[in-house]
């Protein structure tokens, strides 16, 4: 049994970066403004997530890793994101499989904190009273200890450690009211720091850097007809003055960060055809719509989903990617 949770746990948690992705999105799901990670050798020995959210209630902890735990059913509309956005009440069961994880919370109006270890979706003793300021503190260690052939895969730890950074990044751009840190272990400077931003502009300046920031074009778009689709979109593309080897495309659907390979194709087509002699462009777009227009094609984990009417919202997206570059290279 404990061979067959932990098989499925490591499907969910596939790389030290998923770890660290359902563990910011919890920080984010509680409220949090500020959230900071620390990493040791790319995540295997040490994911460590500290935020000042709502925190973890002193009766949810027995129960907090046991598989399908979750405080996020409640309505019907979140069964239905549910549906889109793949499971639910999994991810910190499955690293209580696949590592050590340590939670250490206080709920506000409390004195104290509780801390507490999981194993196999169980606590290993009851909660210790300790110090704390505000919100929760997950620390997993030892990622994948039990699990071999996958250490091996990834030994390569400055790799896992950059797509940490690229995470968080991608985080930082979209959660505008949230700072966001992101660090190695020891290390004295973070590689991704952010403070509350005042704009999206003021955001994507911080993460990607000026010259990004500089050639940067506000686009939206939406269309209102239930018989084709609904959607609203809006976001920044770079213009013909950026350069970059690398696509870089942040997608937030629903707030929510997915990714759609026939939506990003589709934009790097328009680049092509219109900015040919440009580079790889830089876009970052948030596309709200109603959450039963979004399914998930392949597998929960990896994000990638696809859109009913997709062809409709690529097109109105396309044209209007078109209409700006075209605008802004005149
Ligand atoms: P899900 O997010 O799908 O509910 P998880 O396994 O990621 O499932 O988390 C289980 C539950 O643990 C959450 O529903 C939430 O109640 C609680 N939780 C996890 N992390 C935090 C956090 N940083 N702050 C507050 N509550 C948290
Ligand atoms: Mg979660």
């Amino acid at each position: 049994d404990s061979v067959v949770n932990r098989i499925a746990a490591g499907e969910v948690i596939q790389r030290p970066v998923s770890a660290v992705k359902e563990l910011v999105e919890n920080s984010l799901d509680a409220h949090s403004t500020s959230i900071s990670v620390v990493v040791k050798d790319g995540g295997l020995k040490l994911i460590q997530v500290s935020d000042d959210g709502h925190g973890i209630r002193y009766d949810d902890l027995p129960i907090l890793c046991e598989r399908h735990t979750t405080s996020k059913l409640s309505t019907f509309e979140d069964l239905q994101t549910i549906k889109s956005m793949g499971f639910r009440g999994e991810a910190l069961a499955s690293m209580t499989y696949v590592g050590h994880v340590t939670v250490t919370t206080i709920t506000k109006g409390q004195l104290h904190g509780y801390r507490v270890s999981y194993r196999d979706g169980v606590m290993e003793h009851e909660p210790k009273a300790c110090a704390a300021v505000k919100g929760t503190q997950i620390m997993v260690e030892n990622l994948f200890y039990n699990m071999i052939a996958r250490r091996k895969t990834l030994q390569n730890s400055a790799d896992d450690y950059s797509k940490i950074v690229d995470l968080l990044s991608r985080f930082a751009i979209h959660h505008i009211h949230v700072g966001f840190s992101c660090r190695k272990h020891g290390a004295g400077r973070a590689d991704v720091h952010t403070v509350a931003a005042s704009s999206r502009l003021d955001a994507i300046r911080s993460v990607y850097g000026v010259s990004v920031a500089r050639s940067l074009i506000k686009i939206e778009t939406s269309d209102h007809n239930p018989s084709s689709s609904v959607f609203k979109m809006d976001g920044f593309i770079s213009n013909s003055n950026y350069v970059a080897k690398k696509i870089i495309m942040v997608l937030y659907i629903n707030d929510r960060l997915v990714e759609c390979t026939a939506l990003k194709r589709a934009v790097e087509i328009v680049y092509a055809a219109t900015l040919p002699k440009a580079s790889k462009p830089f876009i970052y777009m948030s596309i709200v719509l109603p959450p039963e227009h979004v399914d998930v094609n392949v597998h929960p984990t990896k994000r990638e989903v696809s859109l009913l009417n997709q062809e409709v919202i690529i097109e109105k997206i396309q044209s209007v990617v078109e209409s700006k570059l075209r605008n802004s290279n005149e």
